[in-house]
């Protein structure tokens, strides 16, 4: 089976893989001059940073299926991250984020007296909606709606209220506003806000106490390397700057026959696109096209700092919130301009991994998110980038700007530009109409023989989570491929 895969995100890649185990023929068209996608890193120089991921979750997710896709768990170097991360409140407060479930209780204690069976609830009311949510949405691929709205999945809904929004089903369990923030600001992660998106993605913020944070030594990109070599062993075919601009039907049959690259017709029996989704409309005739317009995730405004300082001190992950934290992401959602008191996380390497940056210097990467349309001036944009630094300066990172080398901005239109929907770095926006069975799904309902994995895509965005959607493809494929060569 001659299978093309469009792209070699994480998605194309681990699709690869795992089909090539199955017998396919595989050969993978990407085009840029580098493999990953997102998964990647920023450089210059002596310094080098993961220019998205940073954050591993669901380690044992992403093992499972690195290993079924034939990549030996000995070749990761994962570290624990304990104390997962600190939440730093406008009003001073510092909130750290632990492993272990009792140094937690004591810790909520400590800042948030009165507060710790909030917690301990929280904790047991998420883990029967993760187990239920991985059975019936993260294992399934949704064919038809009827599936995903099947009883037992209404019935589930229901009775644990996740059908709620995030903000609202997070005042059941906490009074401190700062504290629902501290398990609202998760729905960053995959570019939604807590007033949109519904409590069953609380089990991101589950699985970092249940499962941990984790650090892949060398930074998360360097997982794109081991994929590659793994390719190359198994005979997998990687073409560099080779953009496919088409996916070709044959019109009668509605099926795929192929794919053209800078015109140049390549006949396949099977295409699986890992584009971002939506753009999937560039390479197919308009009347395929989709119908409605999808709603992009946010954006974000991305700073890779050099810096002749060694923050070892400082924590790996940090959070620095806003004021008014509900008000900024309502910003960020439903605005169309730089938010006025901005949130933002930063990434500090070397206190996990020493030779992340050079001996007595570090690398820093800040991520604020901002409405995904924007496309601020220069001089808008140094504004946001300063007064960000001045911020964590002050906050956790002493003589940062001092010590500042390198400099590099990512905005939403280099994104854009780079191949994500209209700017937003998470996929479609992971709201109750583009969620579950309501999301892009896997197999394209008209076409055979095209399929699609992805942030975009069922179940959604996040590494391991892509990498999950890539298996329930090659779970599809042995149970319904039919075609041969
Ligand atoms: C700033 C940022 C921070 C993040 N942080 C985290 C985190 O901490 N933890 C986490 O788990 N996830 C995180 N994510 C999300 C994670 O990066 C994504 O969900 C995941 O990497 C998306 O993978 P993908 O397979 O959808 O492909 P992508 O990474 O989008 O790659 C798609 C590939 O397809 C190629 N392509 C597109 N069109 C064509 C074409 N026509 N022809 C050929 N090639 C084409 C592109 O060039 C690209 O290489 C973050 C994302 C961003 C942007």
């Amino acid at each position: 089976m001659r299978t093309a895969i469009i792209g070699a995100g994480i998605g194309g890649l681990t699709a690869a893989l795992l089909l090539n185990k199955q017998g396919h023929q595989v050969s993978i068209y990407e085009k840029e001059n580098y493999l990953g996608g997102r998964l990647t890193f920023e450089s210059n120089g002596e310094y080098r940073i993961d220019q998205g991921p940073t954050i591993v979750l669901l380690p044992e997710l992403l093992i499972d299926i690195l290993e079924e896709a034939g990549v030996s768990k000995d070749k990761l170097h994962l570290i624990p991250c304990d104390p997962l991360y600190d939440i730093h409140y406008a009003d001073g407060t510092i909130y750290r984020k632990w492993r272990d479930d009792k140094r937690q209780q004591e810790e909520i204690e400590k800042t948030f007296p009165g507060e710790s069976f909030g917690y301990k609830r929280y904790m047991h009311q998420m883990k029967k909606v993760y187990d239920f949510g991985t059975d019936a949405f993260l294992s399934k691929i949704f064919i038809n709606k009827r599936d995903f709205l099947s009883l037992q999945n209404i019935k589930f809904v229901l009775s644990s209220q996740s059908y709620q929004y995030v903000s609202n089903y997070l005042s059941t369990f906490f009074k401190d506003q700062r504290l629902k923030h501290g398990y609202a600001l998760q729905t960053l992660y995959i570019g939604g806000a807590p007033h949109q998106v519904p409590a069953l993605y609380g089990l991101i913020s589950y699985s970092e106490h249940a499962y941990g944070i984790w650090y892949l030594k060398g930074g998360y990109a360097s997982l794109v390397p081991i994929l590659e070599s793994i390719c190359k062993i198994r005979g997998i075919k990687i073409y560099r700057e080779h953009p496919v601009d088409q996916i070709v039907i044959d019109s009668k049959t509605e099926t795929v026959t192929g794919i053209t690259v800078k015109g140049d017709f390549k006949p396949f029996y099977y295409v699986v696109f890992n584009g971002d989704y939506p753009t999937i409309d560039y390479l197919l005739p308009e009347k395929y096209q989709m119908k409605k317009r999808l709603t992009p995730s946010s954006g974000c405004v991305l700073v890779y700092l050099g810096v002749t300082e060694r923050y070892s001190e400082s924590l790996t992950h940090q959070f620095f919130l806003s004021e008014d934290f509900d008000h900024f992401m309502k910003q960020v959602v439903n605005g169309e301009a730089i938010p006025s008191d901005p949130s933002c996380y930063v990434f500090n390497p070397v206190a996990i991994d020493p030779d992340a940056a050079p001996e007595g210097k570090s690398v820093l990467y800040m991520l604020i998110p901002v409405p995904a349309s924007i496309n601020p001036s220069e001089e808008e944009l140094n504004k946001l980038v300063d007064s960000q630094i001045d911020r964590i300066e002050k906050k956790s990172f002493k003589g940062l700007r001092q010590a500042i080398e390198w400099q590099s901005i990512r905005t939403p239109r280099e994104a854009e530009l780079d191949g994500l929907y209209l700017g937003g770095s998470f996929g479609v926006a992971p709201n109750m109409a583009q969620s579950g069975g309501f999301r892009p799904q896997i197999i394209h309902s008209k076409i055979n023989g095209l399929f699609a994995v992805g942030a975009s895509v069922h179940p959604g965005g996040g590494v391991p989570i892509v990498m999950q959607g890539a298996r329930l493809l090659a779970q599809y494929f042995k149970e319904e491929g039919k075609k041969t060569c």
